[in-house]
């Protein structure tokens, strides 16, 4: 590497950077208003999780990614979450539930002006259950005449309060330093406890795609081997089912299950589901109904799958009611609307009828081959030597950049560091991956590539 003129320390630095391998997860809970997405928007350092003043308004964006003292961390932001139908103990408590079972640690917001109320309280017996590490954020304490509200917070039983303000940035980093603290370096229930025990499955979908339809197929005719219960509801959340002769482990089956109808807020409460379920597993069997056009929805679920670098199945379902024509344009439809998962491994699927159940199993095989693939360095460097020689950087400025080396920094999914001699433009790096996935394979699973250039 030296004399290629990167120091070797950098090397070796943007190879642990590349290989991170999966992000733990932190969720913010806490009743509305108490400022949830304003404290988000600080973690994140971003105006992303936009703070609305409207009601009722719909975000989809649900996990971002988040670093403090050189730690790096998703966030779940239960923000855009309003009151509904269900009232407001039970909404609170819904939102906390699947934001704390899809989380390594919690930050609990309560409005420190206002102090503990039954709904917070409600939300601390739920933490309790869940056993997970909570950090207790005392928020809108802007000064220092509100450290005496957040001291009453000791009542709650959680540990030390911590003062902030999400709005000014007062007491943020110390609360942060805390989380740092209470998160696991590597995400706990994802990839650690599990590791050796069954493959975890995330079947999502937009509503009405046919989830639960296609669980009850796969649950029905195969042998459902327990149902484990979880700590934080009485319904079961994942599911052990026996496919092809493999135990997988379906996880977050009761949201399939439950059928909540909100009115408000139901689109926010099924994405919360979908990226609770996403981070839980290794692979996502994503479901679209064929008989439908592709939705924004769609894409938008595809694309939280993708993001969270997860192994991806596409499963069209409902294809017991598509005539020639409409299968005609599907495959026209999911060309132009699916481009960003044209590797995934796919199945045309009836859950009503049964129709090509036996074809899932090989292809979650598949996209998690895929996702676990490790090419060794040698024949990656093979590979890169003789496609720069034959398709090398287009001239810029009259210099060529040029890739002088790149090795896999990690798996599930892999993660590729290249060391170029200059700016790598965004169109070759796009046609870098697209031999890679030639070459190597990668089907059913989100690859990253990272580029690092010369000084
Ligand atoms: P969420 O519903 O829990 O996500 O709450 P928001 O982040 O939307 O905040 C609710 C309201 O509280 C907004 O008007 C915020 O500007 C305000 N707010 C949030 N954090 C603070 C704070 O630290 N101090 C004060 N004074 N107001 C805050
Ligand atoms: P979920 O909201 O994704 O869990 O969807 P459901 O499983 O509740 O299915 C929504 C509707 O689609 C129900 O009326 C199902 O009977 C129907 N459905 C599900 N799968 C199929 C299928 O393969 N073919 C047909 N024709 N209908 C289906």
């Amino acid at each position: 590497a030296a004399e290629e003129g990167f120091d070797i320390e950098d090397v070796e630095g943007a190879i642990e950077a590349a290989g991170h391998g999966p992000l733990p997860v932190l969720a913010v809970v806490g009743r509305p208003n108490v400022g949830k997405s304003t404290l988000v928007n600080r973690v994140i350092g971003r105006r992303e999780a936009v703070v609305e003043d409207k009601p009722g308004v719909t975000r989809d964006r649900v996990t971002y990614e988040a670093e403090w003292a050189g730690r790096r961390f998703k966030v779940v932001d239960t923000g855009g979450w309003e009151q509904d139908v269900l009232g407001i103990d039970a909404s609170v408590a819904a939102q906390a539930e699947y934001a704390i079972e899809a989380a390594d640690a919690v930050v609990f917001v309560v409005d420190a002006k206002v102090g503990a109320t039954d709904t917070d309280e409600a939300v601390v017996r739920l933490l309790r259950k869940a056993g997970k590490p909570v950090v207790l954020c005392a928020n809108k304490v802007d000064g220092p005449s509100g450290e005496a509200d957040a001291s009453y917070l000791w009542s709650l039983g959680l540990g030390e309060p911590h003062p902030v303000s999400a709005l000014h940035g007062r007491g943020t980093g110390d609360m942060l330093d805390a989380v740092l603290e209470a998160l696991p370096e590597a995400p706990e229930q994802t990839f650690g406890a599990a590791v050796g025990g069954p493959r975890r499955i995330a079947l999502i979908g937009r509503p009405n795609v046919g989830k639960s339809s296609l669980l009850n197929k796969v649950a029905g005719e195969e042998r459902v081997v327990v149902n484990e219960l979880a700590g934080t509801t009485r319904d079961p959340v994942d599911e052990l089912i026996e496919l092809g002769g493999v135990t997988w482990k379906f996880v977050d089956t009761a949201g399939i299950r439950k059928r909540v109808h909100l009115q408000q807020g139901a689109d926010y409460y099924a994405s919360l589901r979908t990226a609770a379920a996403v981070e839980k597993a290794e692979v996502a069997v994503i479901l679209i109904d064929a008989s439908e056009n592709i939705s924004v929805q769609d894409q938008r679920i595809v694309t939280m799958a993708v993001e969270a670098g997860r192994a991806v199945v596409l499963a069209f379902n409902k294809w017991d009611t598509l005539d020639e024509e409409r299968r005609y344009y599907l495959e026209r439809e999911i060309e132009t609307e699916l481009g960003q998962v044209a590797w995934a491994p796919r199945v045309n699927v009836s859950a009503r009828t049964g129709r090509h159940m036996e074809k899932l199993v090989p292809a979650i095989e598949t996209a998690l081959a895929g996702w676990e693939t490790r090419v060794p360095t040698g024949r990656l460097n093979a590979f890169l030597g003789e496609l720069v020689s034959a398709h090398p950087h287009p001239v810029r400025g009259g210099k060529q950049p040029r890739i002088l080396f790149g090795t896999q920094a990690g798996t599930k999914p892999p993660r590729f560091v290249l060391f170029a001699s200059g700016f790598i433009e965004a169109g070759y790096r796009r046609f870098i991956e697209r031999r890679l996935r030639e070459e190597f394979g990668f089907e059913g699973t989100p690859i990253h590539i990272s580029v690092r250039v010369r000084e």
